[in-house]
């Protein structure tokens, strides 16, 4: 599987300038294009759990840009991730060259997460963990993401996710049915168990959240 259910796209013109230093002004634009989830590790921001609190992450770094005189402004939407706080903090301001337009050498650094490309040097395991088909892809897990060291946490925000998507169908199934029909009764009863599972990684994320 992919890491993210779905390759986020940043749209060609954002609503708000390029200019200026106020990169927030793009959260919800950032939002959208990336459907509410972290561009490189896929959780989604939704669940109120403190590590996922959402950032923007800036795909060449604010500081390496400061350093270097860059043309890229603070706001420059294409250098924009929508990042879950995680992801931001273990990037940080790694950047392995010295040019702006050398994202990665020597099979270290980044691959743009809105890139079709992201997708063939990580994947997603069956249970929701994250690994890699290449070394460029090992190192932005381990050394970058520190995907292994987050795995449970990683694993329990896949399952959720996915348990989330599964309630939230089956209740727009549910407000188009009569209350008490036997179609109706049908999805209430699967609905159930989900709920229960639901409950259950709540309560683990809260108790990861409470150990930090
Ligand atoms: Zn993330």
């Amino acid at each position: 599987m992919t890491v993210r259910i779905k390759t986020p796209k940043r749209r060609k013109k954002p609503d708000e300038s390029e200019k200026g230093e106020n990169h927030s002004k793009h959260r919800p634009n950032l939002i959208e294009d990336f459907h509410n989830h972290c561009g490189y590790c896929g959780a989604y921001d939704g669940f109120g759990y403190t590590k996922t609190y959402f950032e923007i992450d800036h795909f060449v770094p604010k500081e390496f840009l400061k350093k270097t005189n860059s043309k890229i402004g603070f706001c420059k939407y294409d250098n924009l991730v929508y990042s879950c706080r995680s992801c931001n903090n273990s990037k940080s301001s790694l950047w392995p060259s010295e040019d702006e337009n050398i994202h990665h050498k020597n099979d270290e650094g980044f691959i743009d997460p809105c890139s079709e490309e992201f997708d063939t040097h990580l994947y997603r395991t069956s249970d929701g963990a994250i690994l890699w088909n290449t070394d460029l892809g090992k190192w932005m897990a381990t050394e970058a993401f520190k995907f292994d060291e987050r795995e449970k946490e990683i694993k329990i925000l896949w399952n959720y996710n996915q348990i989330r998507i599964q309630i939230e169908s089956l209740i727009d199934l549910l407000n188009n049915e009569v209350e008490g029909s036997e179609e109706y009764n049908l999805i209430y009863e699967k609905l159930s168990p989900l709920n229960l599972k639901h409950f259950i990684f709540q309560k683990q994320l809260n108790e990861i959240d409470n150990n930090d």
